[in-house]
């Protein structure tokens, strides 16, 4: 019996699995179809891709920026140059933005190197059962493990482990806000010296220009659109049946660019269902040692991908 399940692929889940790896054997699930959580990369062809989740990273803490600044000592995080607009296409001070060499779930795939995973693999039960714990995933395998790991935000965690932790855990306010993002692809549209746009919008939020984080050179402007929160909280139910939704967020992007509408060669919606809290909890991670089970994640101190490795990291020190 392997020493430690951990359901979650993300920063926080990858940055566990690593730090526990190191002493004891380790199983990575995640339901997704790769790795990265909402730290993802879609590819769109060749070495052409769209950061759709983390577009960033900006550290801010001592023990992070130590981190950071080792993995981009190894290549394996750049810097993001700084063309970086605010809405009024007024250039921004200048603040650090790191980013994957090939794409932003590098850091997750660095992490993971060598450790057991499993994609597509949707953990729909848990039981601890006196010495140990089973796990089922949805085609109804179920595996056992000495130690549960759970890095899933904060609603599919109650969803999952309701029954295990404690009221104070379960009495948090913390409500996960949605997110809608678009990837389009422009073929032999003139590109912008521009690395992203603010907007000040009712619709769109926030534009990313993949081709500026120059890991690839070609004639397609790849750009990544973030929707305002306002308008994600009213489409997020509806965007996969609506398709009104993605063209309305590109006509908005279109209009405020002055982007042509027939270069768009591929285009494809993504909403965010747990994407942020805007909330502190009082803890970093939870470690129940009487049942083996530990929690860590963003969520317990804001939308970051420094507080999603934080919180694993504080995890280990309490399972040390
Ligand atoms: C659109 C967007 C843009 C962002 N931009 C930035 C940015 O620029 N900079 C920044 O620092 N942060 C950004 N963030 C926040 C950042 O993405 C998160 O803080 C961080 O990635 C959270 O990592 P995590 O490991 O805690 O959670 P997650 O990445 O959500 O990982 C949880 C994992 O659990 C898996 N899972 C859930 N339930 C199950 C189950 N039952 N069985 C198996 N697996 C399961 C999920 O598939 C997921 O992979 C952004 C977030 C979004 C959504």
């Amino acid at each position: 019996m392997l020493d430690f399940c951990i359901i979650g692929s993300g920063i926080a889940g990858s940055t566990i699995a690593n730090l526990l790896s190191k002493k004891y054997s380790v199983h990575v699930f995640d339901k997704a179809r790769g790795p990265g959580g909402r730290s993802s990369n879609k590819r769109f062809k060749h070495n052409l891709s769209f950061d759709h989740g983390v577009q960033y990273i900006s550290p801010k803490s001592k023990l992070f920026t130590k981190y950071i600044n080792k993995l981009f000592r190894k290549k394996k995080l750049k810097n993001w140059d700084d063309n970086h607009l605010d809405f009024t296409f007024e250039k921004k001070s200048f603040s650090s933005k790191y980013i994957g060499r090939r794409a932003n779930n590098d850091l997750v795939k660095y992490n993971l190197k060598n450790i057991k995973q499993s994609f597509a693999s949707p953990i729909e039960r848990i039981n601890f059962k006196k010495y140990f714990w089973e796990i089922t995933l949805k085609n109804k395998s179920k595996h056992q493990f000495k130690s549960l790991i759970i890095t899933c935000p904060f609603p599919q965690l109650k969803k999952l482990a309701k029954q295990y932790l404690d009221e104070k855990i379960l009495k948090l306010k913390v409500q996960m806000q949605p997110n809608i993002t678009v990837m389009i692809a422009f073929k032999n549209q003139k590109n912008l010296p521009i690395s992203s746009i603010k907007f000040n919008d009712d619709i769109l939020a926030w534009a990313a220009n993949e081709n500026s984080k120059k890991r690839f050179k070609s004639n397609i402007n790849l750009w990544t659109i973030q929707a305002s929160l306002k308008w994600s909280k009213k489409t997020i139910n509806k965007y996969k049946t609506d398709k009104s939704i993605m063209n309305q967020l590109i006509s908005r992007f279109i209009k405020l660019t002055g982007f042509k509408k027939d270069k768009i060669i591929f285009k494809k919606i993504h909403g965010w269902k747990y994407s942020y809290n805007y909330e502190k909890t009082p803890y970093l991670s939870i470690w129940y040692k009487k049942i083996n089970l530990g929690v860590c994640g963003d969520w317990f101190n804001g939308p970051k991908v420094e507080n999603a490795w934080l919180s694993a990291n504080d995890l280990a020190r309490k399972i040390k």
